[in-house]
Parts: structure tokens; sequence; C-alpha cells
């Protein structure tokens, strides 16, 4: 039997003249569809991801792709058994991703880079000259990420400029690659390459979920698994023998995926905490975080 929920992730650049208005006419939209997720929507575009019962995002699916402003939406669909967000979430923001370029701004329907298809991405990052940049934040690339590539330490994708800046002498005369989850943030981040007169620059087109759904290449050279901004926190993405896993427990160092917040509520980090680890001794990323737990719960509760 097939999985009753869907999940979608999806973004379109286009030309939202009132994007507040356009904002409330999509609020009522998904909650009559009783969708669930985070959407974002700027003048420049809208960026989603939600989930909810298959015969309602296929309906959700089918009124964008019949409004001119958001046709051709390239969605990248998993099925689920169940909602993957707690509640649904619409914004109205200045960007759909923000690389806080200032006056340097511009857009990404003005200026991109060439995208690779998933076997076309496969060949070239396996070229001589390459380079690949994750264009992820740490804690995205820290549990996958395509084998050899450049993984800037930046916290936001805002700081992803000024790593470029002190990094040029590793990109400069290279064939450039770059990559993110869904492929939002490389239209953006390809374009400020070229800007920056990095001249042969590519980008996965689809990023890197579409990459792992194509049959041509089922993964391959991808290791760990996919940071998703959802519950299910990651998604697999190398559907070949050579999959591995990459990150490691906390608390004993074993291979593991299994990204978890800390149980001392104040602290909320993400860390990586295998099955039998939490059963042990509880989901903990610090000795001091589930002492913390223990003394204080009374302090903490409500
Ligand atoms: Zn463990
Ligand atoms: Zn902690």
């Amino acid at each position: 039997m097939s999985a009753p929920y869907e999940v979608l992730l999806y973004y379109k650049y286009s030309r939202i003249a009132d994007p507040e208005a356009y904002a409330a006419q999509h609020r009522a939209l998904c909650q009559k569809l009783q969708l669930k997720g985070r959407i974002l929507i700027a003048q420049e575009g809208i960026n989603g991801t939600v989930s909810g019962l298959v015969a309602d995002t296929a309906e959700y699916r089918r009124v964008l792709d019949a409004d001119p402003l958001t046709s051709d939406i390239a969605w990248k669909i998993d099925p689920s058994e169940e909602h993957v967000f707690p509640k649904l979430s619409i914004k109205v923001r200045e960007e759909v991703v923000t690389l806080d370029l200032g006056q340097d701004d511009f857009s990404p329907e003005d200026l991109t880079a060439t995208h690779l298809k998933p076997d076309e991405w496969r060949q070239a990052m396996q070229e001589d000259n390459v380079v690949m940049i994750d264009a992820r934040n740490d804690y995205e690339w820290e549990i996958g990420r395509f084998e050899g590539a450049l993984l800037p330490a930046v916290p936001s994708f805002r700081d992803l400029p000024q790593w470029v800046r002190d990094h040029r002498e590793q990109l400069e005369g290279k064939k450039i690659l770059t990559y993110c989850t869904g492929g939002i943030r490389c239209e953006k981040f390809s374009g400020f390459l070229l800007n920056e007169g990095l001249s042969d620059v590519y980008q996965l087109d689809g990023g890197i979920v579409s990459y792992g759904k194509a049959e041509s290449v089922k993964g391959e050279g991808f290791e760990g698994e996919c940071y998703v901004f959802d519950e299910r926190l990651s998604v697999p993405v190398n559907r070949t023998e050579g999959a591995s896993i990459i990150s490691h427990c906390a608390i004993c160092d074993e291979p593991s995926i299994r990204y978890r917040n800390c149980g001392w509520k104040p602290c909320n980090a993400q860390f990586f905490c295998c099955e039998r680890c939490e059963a042990e001794s509880g989901r903990f990323c610090e000795p001091i975080c589930k002492e913390a737990a223990t003394t204080c719960s009374i302090a903490v509760t409500g």
C-alpha cells in the first residue's frame, strides 16, 4: 500500500507584486487543504516545504501549476506515513533566501549559473580541476555531503560571500560546482560567484534531493544523508552499494545518522545520538546537560 501522506519541497522565482496579499490567499489555500509546513513569500518568489494527505498535496500542486506566477515548479515529492511538520507557517520576507548583498543584490532570474542534471553532475564531479562547494550551513553538511566537497564552516547562508572572498585562491581558475538541498540557494549563490568574476560555475539542478531520486545516478558519490528542515531531520540519498555513514554518535562514537535535540530543554542542541546510547543514558549532548535535566527538572517544566 502506498503512503497516505506526501512531503513537498519546491521554489519558484517570479515577480509577486503584493507579497502580503499573496500570502493571505496562500494561507487560505493551505488551511483548506490542511497542509502543514513552512513557506516563505517575497517579491522575488516563493520557497516552501509542506506535508499533507496525498489528495491534498496533489490539489496544492495542481493549483500552483495552473497559476502563471508559479507554473513550471520542479516539485520534489517524498512519500510519508504522516505529517512531518507540527504546524503551518507562512511568512513574508524581503528575499526568499538571504545573501545580504546590499546594493550588489540581483535576481537569479537575471543571473544564475548553468544547471547540471544529476548524470551531468556525477560526471563533472569526477573531472580534474573541479571544486565542489557545499552551499549549505555547517549543521547540514555534518550529516552528509558529496565526497570531496569544500565545506564552508558557516552557520548561515549570508556568511557564504565572506567565505568565498577568504578562500578565493582555492576557487580561482577552477571549474566550480555548487549544490544545496533543493536548489534554491544555489540559484542565488552561483549568480554571486559569477558576479565575483569566477566564470566557470555550475549548479546542481534540483539539489541533493533530486540527485538522490534520479535513477541515472542513484545518489552515487554522496556520503551520509541529506539534512531536511522537518521532523524527519534527514533523508537517504545514496542508494548504491558504496553508501556510507559519516557522522558519529556523540556519546559512543559509533557511526550514526540519528540527529536528535538535546533532552535538556534550555540546551536543545542538535547532536548525533545512537539508539542504544539514548536508551542507556538518555538523550543529552553533554554530561552536564544530563545533570542539569535531572537536578533541575522541576524548574523547566512548562
Ligand atoms: Zn552511541
Ligand atoms: Zn545539551
